[in-house]
């Protein structure tokens, strides 16, 4: 029996819980996941309980992922690199955090026949996951990555912390009102904005931008619900491939389970198992 949890707040929400589950059924292990509402300044005592009550493991959520490395035995390089950690496998008592985003939104690429190598990528959006889409692609091997915000210094910040890490990387922050110039020559288009998501009221006002895109290029959402944002909707009208974030989801809790069981997983395979007991 594997005992896991996942923290954060707010988490009443989150799908870990079912997402895991799913995962850990279709492997096969017996388990417990479940949902600890973690406060802002309370990972000691969190971390207190995690020694005390034997747990095996737990995923991070908002405000934790950078706060929690200052606790950790050991970080993996690419969370190092982006500064956030969304897993933390405990072991002999050592903490030993991971960053599963990056690969888990990859493998979703992957899925549909993509890959960040040699691809030129553009993301809208400037926040948590954002930066460490950037990281990754670039980590990738990418030809370009650029990054749009509304706020333009956080994208300026963002491409300052790859930069740092990937100092051959060739990314750099835009202004917004350069989006459909950026979308000509792009490859992989990600909408990393909350932009279109179920009870969000805003939406892109004018998605004429995906007019620029070329024809084979890829309209990346990394919203899952609903499962077809207006963004994906007006990109496959125009004969664009799309995804939505249900891959990198899926992807990012199996890639999370392979450290928690010390054991490689045949993650596509896996990937349809969870798809299906999901049933978005
Ligand atoms: P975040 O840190 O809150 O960043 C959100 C970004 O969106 C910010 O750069 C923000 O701009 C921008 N934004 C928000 N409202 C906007 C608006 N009305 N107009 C223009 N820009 C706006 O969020 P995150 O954690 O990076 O998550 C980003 C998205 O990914 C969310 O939709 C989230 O649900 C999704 N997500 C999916 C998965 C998955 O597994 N599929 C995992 C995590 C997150 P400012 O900087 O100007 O505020």
């Amino acid at each position: 029996m594997i005992k896991l949890e996942v923290i954060g707040d707010p988490i009443e929400h989150s799908l870990s819980p079912k997402v895991h589950g799913a995962a850990l059924d279709a492997i096969g292990v017996e388990f417990e996941y479940a949902k600890v509402r973690v406060k802002g300044g309370e990972l000691k005592d969190y971390l207190s309980h995690v020694k005390r009550d034997k747990v095996d493991g737990f995923n991070l959520t908002m405000p934790h992922k950078k706060d929690i490395i200052e606790y950790l035995s050991s970080v993996s390089e690419e969370a190092r690199k982006i500064n956030a950690v969304n897993t933390v496998c405990v072991r002999d008592d050592k903490l030993l955090g991971y960053n599963t985003d990056g690969i888990g939104f990859e493998l979703s690429l992957n899925r549909n026949g993509y890959e960040f190598s040699r691809s030129r990528v553009v993301i809208i959006g400037a926040g948590g996951v954002a930066g460490t889409l950037a990281a990754q692609a670039c980590a990738s091997g990418a030809k370009s990555v650029r990054i749009l915000n509304r706020t333009a210094e956080k994208a300026d910040e963002i491409c300052e912390m790859v930069k740092n890490n990937f100092p051959s990387g060739d990314i750099k922050a835009a202004e917004i009102k350069e989006l459909c110039d950026k979308c000509e020559n792009a490859d992989i288009f990600i909408n990393a904005t909350p932009l279109g998501m179920r009870g969000v009221e805003k939406d892109f006002e004018d998605l004429s931008f995906l007019e620029r895109l070329p024809a084979n290029a890829l309209v990346a959402d990394l919203i899952y619900n609903p499962a077809e944002t207006s963004l994906m909707k007006r990109g496959a009208d125009l004969g664009l491939k799309t995804q939505n974030g249900l891959g990198m989801l899926i992807f990012q809790a199996l890639a999370a389970d392979e450290y928690y069981l010390e054991e490689k997983l045949d993650m596509q395979k896996m990937y349809e198992k969870v798809e299906k007991a999901l049933n978005f």
